[in-house]
């Protein structure tokens, strides 16, 4: 899906009629998905020495990338780039069966920095396929967390749901699940828009589920899913959101962040997607707003006329990098910073056991 970037510009002169205050949403920035996939190829460039190969972007974030691949990761797209025997790391966003299948035979060593929030959407659907059911998956075609969750259940295979959910959430080294049953598919559809739902063909409308990529915007997965359920009144939801809660705290502070602003800036890289969905979030609101992946890339035509600018970051952006904005704001001529005040965020994801011999803590970058 293609997402819209400003284009960086040079440092311009400073805009002494710019006063614009500056508004910081909050929460912003670094959520504990995140947090836990960069100690994990940190733990390991630590345990096992560099190369440690990481495949796809470990999180959506071009500084928190080239952090690390200066660092000794190498990011791959696809297993054969990796010679046998080395050490490889599933990105945050999860991957298909396949994908682990593929790393056992090329005999490598896996480690999974799969968010717990999407393995549990992954169990969700290992779990509905057992019992037979048809899952209808909203998410954005190509990302590769809906990849991995599509990839969960294979074409001619129904794979087994009896694992521990508990204890893949806490321990997640690589987990081999048993094949029980064939079937002529995978028995799942994946929609993006209410349109798609109504080009959509199941087999047996009594026995289907949805769920949901877990970084969407939730205003635009309400209207998917009120959709789903005109059009299949039977359809099951998902015991709990599948949106996670850092998805749904940063857009609602961005919603509320925005009503008080007339622009938006929001940090993140192109290819993630909760910080676009940031963006869009305050361009619902009638609010000029632009994504940045780092300070250079704003425009100091931006805050002209501009009375206050409101500020947040997505969930793979680093604090550092919001600072940076800031700084470059002021420098063209914004005035005083203030931290709104929202929900506090206290959750905190294990690392694999494996990987925690030496001192793991949660570092912000
Ligand atoms: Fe996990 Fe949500 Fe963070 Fe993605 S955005 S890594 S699902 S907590």
């Amino acid at each position: 899906m293609s997402e819209t970037l400003a284009k960086p510009t040079n440092v311009a002169p400073i805009d002494t009629q710019a006063r614009a205050d500056i508004v910081l949403a909050n929460p912003r920035g670094f959520c504990a998905g995140v947090d836990r996939a960069i100690i994990i190829v940190e733990q390991a460039l630590e345990k096992f020495g560099a190369p440690i190969y990481v495949r796809n972007e470990v999180v959506h974030n071009k500084f928190v990338v080239d952090g690390l691949r200066a660092k000794g990761a190498i990011f791959v797209n696809e297993l054969d780039k990796i010679p046998t025997g080395s050490t490889v790391i599933f990105s945050a966003h999860g991957v298909s069966k396949a994908v682990r299948r593929e790393a056992e035979s090329r005999g490598l060593i896996a480690f999974d920095a799969t968010c717990p929030l999407v393995t549990k959407v992954h169990i969700e659907v290992a779990k509905m396929r057992q019992a037979g059911m048809e899952i209808v998956m909203i998410g954005h075609k190509g990302h590769p967390e809906v990849e991995g969750t599509m990839g969960q259940v294979e074409s001619g295979h129904i794979e087994s749901a009896q694992v521990d959910a508990a204890q893949l959430v806490a321990d997640s080294d690589i987990h081999e699940h048993d094949r029980v049953d064939e079937s002529a598919d995978n028995g799942m559809y994946l929609v993006e828009t209410p349109e798609d739902v109504l080009n959509l063909t199941v087999k047996n409308p009594e026995k289907l589920a949805f769920v949901t990529q877990t970084t969407l915007s939730m205003d635009d997965a309400a209207l998917v899913i009120n959709a789903l359920k005109a059009k299949f009144p039977l359809i099951k939801a998902p015991k709990s959101d599948d949106i996670c809660y850092a998805t749904q705290n940063r857009q609602d502070a961005v919603k509320i962040m925005a009503k008080d602003c007339d622009l938006v800036i929001v940090v993140g890289s192109p290819n993630s997607s909760n910080s676009n969905r940031l963006r869009e979030v305050a361009q619902n609101q009638g609010v000029e707003a632009y994504m940045v992946d780092n300070a250079s890339y704003l425009k100091p035509d931006w805050l002209i006329g501009k009375k206050k600018i409101g500020v947040s970051a997505g969930a793979s952006a680093p604090e550092v990098l919001v600072k940076e904005v800031i700084a470059k704001l002021q420098i063209l001529g914004a005035a005083e910073v203030t931290e709104l005040h929202g929900v506090i965020e206290s959750v905190v994801f294990q690392l694999p056991k494996n990987l925690t011999n030496s001192a793991a803590k949660i570092k912000i970058i």
